[in-house]
Formats: structure tokens, C-alpha cells, sequence
């Protein structure tokens, strides 16, 4: 009787063993790293020459470097608006930066508002965000009440580094002011470490959204060994913010090791936008155009991801996918089912990283920025920006409707307009551009340009 019952004992305790060992393989940590106006050509894998960047670049080698990822919008807000809903943000009105100002983030209203945090923290895992917000300075639209549990950041759109003085915010943790005096990524790392510390036992979801590398240009000065061989000194402080986000990344990497929480942790590394040239002193290499554009500069961005336990290991994925696919990937890694109120644009990428789904995960991708409008099918990309202000680089002509048609598989420079010799073309993208447009709404606030300029 004793050996049956101490044999059932055992049975329980193996069966909790199993469950918990199943519970912990089907609900992996997540992990989304954001940068912030980063040069699509100033990482090492990307052909970087004068910067190293070997510890973002290893997500790429333990995982998928997609060569084709793109944000649904050229400049912040709108692109995290996009990033966390899953849906083109134009459809709920989130076309442009929001005024600093209260009650601008319409993102937090209404059916839309199946947030990545919130249907994460729904099922059940840990929430936190450190960095830059940009989604509402007030009160109610801070991240700790709109699903995060904890945040550690700043709301607005950009910040100093070196000290606690703020350019349009204050540094808070959750919504209390912090005067913080680290360099601020490395701030963020140390907070980063200590959210894994504190949630390492459950299932855990961290938003990091570093304000490297967007202006101001504040070099770290510990990092500035490295760099002394750059001659341009504004190129040289880029590189060492930089740097310093790609410390605190190889941080962040080799505390999941240390935790063994390396393999069950799926970690997405993107930029919100393209380099803003211009300002921070990025370089997008062949891209034409800068952030604030719909040119490849300003909405192609790295788009790394790493599943050591799930996806393969240094895969280069080629067909086209956008940050809106993050919230469906993150949702299907869960194993959750979750229900949506809205269609979603984004799709998980799961099947298509791990080759099970050989198609195009998207028909099509869209982008409607102001006066300002891109498509782009297969290899074919339609842009249109009648608005003659923007600080294109004009090398090459529009046909006489406005159109600039490229071959992007063989010409990803945008240099050769390809539109008046494919009209069909250009009516079939033209056509189902305003399909899609169709669905959206009116921006809910207008274009702050001067600020679009300075501030992306
Ligand atoms: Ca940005």
C-alpha cells in the first residue's frame, strides 16, 4: 500500500515535471528589440565597414537576416502605432508624429486596441517596456496603462543620453520621474537585465526600444576606442551610439545564456524607420532616400530574428515582410489562440521562415505617408510624391503622372525609372494602391512637417 502510494506520488510529481517542461517549451520569452533611425548600411552584416556591430549581428547568424523588411511607415509614431497593433496604423488615423501634447495616441481607442502587450499580458505572460514610448505623453497612455506592466523610458520622441535633462520628456519609471545619470543605453541595458532577473521564472515579453541612434548626437565616451579611424567627428559620435546599442545588446544576449533562456527566447531586431541620413549621420548605403521618405532609404530597415530552439540558423530570407507581421508571430510563437476584433495586415512569419509555406507572405505592401505613396508587388515598386518640398534625391525623372516605377530585384538604388515603359504596370500597382487606400482613414492630427524633418 505504502509503494503504491509513493509510486502515485511519484507519478504527480514526474506529470508536474512534464507539464512544466511543456508549458515552458510552448510559451517562449519574447523579445522585441527596436532601434531608431539606424542606417540600413551600418551594421556588419549589412556590409558595414567603419562600425562593428557583432553582437545585432549574431541575431542575424543564430537566426533569419530578412533582406527584405520593411516598416509601414518612413518615420516613429505611426511605425510603432504599426508594430504593436498589427495593422496599418492609417487605418485608425495614426499617419504622422503626435504632438507632444495630451490625448494624441489614438491607437489606445476603440476596437483597434488588441495591443501586443495587452493580448500578451491577457495571456498571461509578464509585460515591460524600456525606452522610447512615442505613443502619448499623458498619463493614461503610458505604457503601464496600456498593458505593459512595468516601462522604464521616456514617452516622447527623443531624449538626451547623457544626462537626466530631456529634450520634450522626462525619464519615468512606470510614471514617476527618474533622474537617471547613466548614458542612456546603457541605462536601458542595466534595466533590460534586471526585467530578465526579476521574470525569469515565467514567460516573459520585453519591448526595448532604444532611442539610439536618433539625434541628438551624444557619443558615449567609453566607446570611443573603436572609432577613432572614422574622420567625419558627427560620424564618429553616430558610430559610438551605435556601438554603445550593440553593448548593451550583447548584454541583453549573453544574460539570456547565463540564464538558459537562450533557446526558448524569440527575438525580433528591427529599426523603426530608415537612416535619417541627414541628422544622425547614418548611411543607408545603396538605398535612395532618408527617413521621412517612401524611397527604400526611409522604409527598408534590418529585420533580424532569432528562435535558436524553433526557426534556422543563419537563413537569409529574401521575400518581402513588414513589422506588422511581428504582433501575428508573436502571437502564433505563444501557441495562444487569440481572437481578433480587426483584420490583421500583418501575417506570422513562422511557416515561412521554417520553410514549411514557400510563397510570398504578402500580395502586396502599402505605404501612405501625406502626399506621399509607395507599393510594392514582387520585385515592382510604384512611388508617388507630388509634395516637391521633401528632400529627395531626384536622380532620375518622374513620367508625367508623378509615377516612379523600379525593379527593385535589379535596381535597388531606385535609379531607373521604369514607368513609362510599363504602363500596364503602373495602372495594375496604381489600381490596387487605391483599393487599399480606400480603407483608411483621415489622419486624426496633421503633419507636423518642420518636426517630421528634425525629428523621425
Ligand atoms: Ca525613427
Amino acid at each position: 500500500m505504502m509503494n503504491h502510494n509513493f509510486s502515485r506520488c511519484l507519478l504527480i510529481i514526474i506529470l508536474i515535471a512534464l507539464g512544466n517542461y511543456s508549458h515552458a517549451a510552448s510559451k517562449p520569452n519574447i523579445i522585441i528589440i527596436l532601434a531608431d533611425d539606424l542606417g540600413y548600411a551600418d551594421l556588419g552584416i549589412h556590409g558595414c565597414k567603419d562600425i562593428h556591430t557583432p553582437h545585432i549581428d549574431s541575431i542575424a547568424k543564430n537566426g533569419i537576416r530578412c533582406t527584405n523588411g520593411y516598416a509601414s511607415s518612413p518615420i516613429c509614431s505611426p511605425s510603432r502605432a504599426g508594430l504593436l497593433t498589427g495593422r496599418y496604423q492609417q487605418r485608425f488615423g495614426h499617419e504622422f508624429n503626435p504632438v507632444v501634447a495630451e490625448n494624441n495616441s489614438p491607437i489606445f481607442k476603440g476596437p483597434q486596441d488588441a495591443t501586443l502587450p495587452r493580448l500578451l499580458k491577457n495571456a498571461g505572460y509578464k509585460t515591460g517596456m524600456i525606452g522610447k514610448w512615442h505613443l502619448g505623453t499623458s498619463e493614461k497612455f503610458n505604457p503601464i496603462n496600456q498593458g505593459f506592466d512595468e516601462y522604464f523610458g521616456f514617452l516622447g520622441n527623443a531624449n538626451t543620453y547623457t544626462n537626466g535633462k530631456n529634450i520634450n520628456s522626462n525619464i519615468v519609471r512606470g510614471i514617476k520621474p527618474h533622474d537617471e545619470q547613466a548614458y542612456l543605453t546603457d541605462a536601458f541595458a542595466r534595466e533590460a537585465l534586471a526585467y530578465i532577473d526579476k521574470q525569469k521564472k515565467d514567460p516573459f515579453f520585453l519591448y526595448l526600444a532604444f532611442n539610439a541612434v536618433h539625434s541628438p548626437l551624444q557619443a558615449s565616451p567609453k566607446h570611443d576606442i573603436d572609432i577613432d579611424k572614422i574622420p567625419n567627428p558627427n560620424r564618429r559620435t553616430y558610430a559610438s551610439m551605435l556601438i554603445a546599442m550593440d553593448d548593451a545588446i550583447g548584454k541583453l544576449l549573453a544574460k539570456l545564456e547565463k540564464e538558459n533562456l537562450s533557446e526558448n527566447t524569440l527575438i525580433f531586431f528591427i529599426s523603426d524607420n530608415g537612416g535619417a541620413e541627414t541628422m544622425n549621420f547614418s548611411d543607408n548605403g545603396h538605398l535612395k532616400g532618408t527617413a521621412s521618405t517612401t524611397w527604400e532609404g526611409g522604409i527598408r530597415v534590418p529585420f533580424l530574428v532569432q528562435w535558436k530552439a524553433v526557426l534556422p540558423k543563419g537563413k537569409v530570407y529574401d521575400n518581402p515582410v513588414i513589422q506588422l507581421d511581428i504582433l501575428p508571430t508573436v502571437l502564433a510563437a505563444t501557441g495562444e489562440n487569440f481572437s481578433h476584433k480587426n483584420k490583421l495586415d500583418g501575417v506570422n512569419l513562422l511557416p515561412y521562415f521554417k520553410g514549411e509555406n514557400k510563397a510570398p507572405p504578402h500580395d502586396a505592401l502599402y505605404w501612405r505617408y501625406g502626399s506621399q505613396m509607395a507599393i510594392r508587388m514582387g520585385d515592382w515598386k510604384l512611388t508617388k510624391a507630388p509634395d516637391e518640398d521633401f528632400k529627395f534625391n531626384r536622380e532620375d525623372k518622374a513620367s508625367a503622372d508623378g509615377s516612379h516605377l523600379y525593379n527593385l530585384k535589379e535596381d535597388i538604388g531606385e535609379s531607373n525609372n521604369l514607368s513609362d515603359s510599363n504602363p500596364e504596370k503602373v495602372k495594375a500597382l496604381t489600381e490596387a494602391w487605391n483599393q487599399w487606400n480606400k480603407e483608411l482613414l483621415k489622419p486624426t492630427w496633421g503633419e507636423q512637417k518642420l518636426k517630421a524633418k528634425e525629428e523621425n
